[in-house]
């Protein structure tokens, strides 16, 4: 990959980042306007309940996509960026276009979720048993 397609993913994944640590949409707003008062009724704590696990919930995604950005600017770093880390092929302009944090090619991204399927279509099967 040459150095102004890399800069451009480089520049992509900064600006993702910093929209991921600046803010942006915050469902714990909506706490925070509570000011601490007690819920007054079931419809205020189920409210309540339902905000915190959309922070929780929020929060470890927001955790993920950070770490998966810093990870995909590490590789550009290491001149890793764009290989697949299972095959070493390249992982295609395109693909990256679509989710520059890939690390997988198409082949091997397919070949892991089919993996998966199996894998959670046997513990489904199993804990009915
Ligand atoms: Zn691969």
């Amino acid at each position: 990959m040459d150095e102004g397609t890399l800069r451009d993913f480089r520049e992509l994944l900064e600006g993702r980042m910093r929209g991921l640590l600046g803010g942006g949409y915050a469902p714990g707003a909506r706490l925070a306007d509570r000011g601490g008062i007690e819920p007054m009724d079931e419809a205020d704590l189920a409210s309540h309940h339902c905000d915190q696990a959309l922070v929780h919930t929020f929060h470890y995604r927001n955790q993920q996509l950070v770490h998966e950005i810093r990870s995909a600017i590490k590789r550009i770093d290491d001149g890793d960026f764009g290989i697949c880390s299972l095959c070493s092929t390249s992982i295609g302009l395109g693909r990256l276009k679509a989710r520059p944090t890939a690390m997988l090619c198409i082949r091997c991204q397919e070949m892991m979720e089919s993996v998966k399927r199996k894998y959670s279509g046997s513990r489904r099967m199993g804990a009915v048993a």
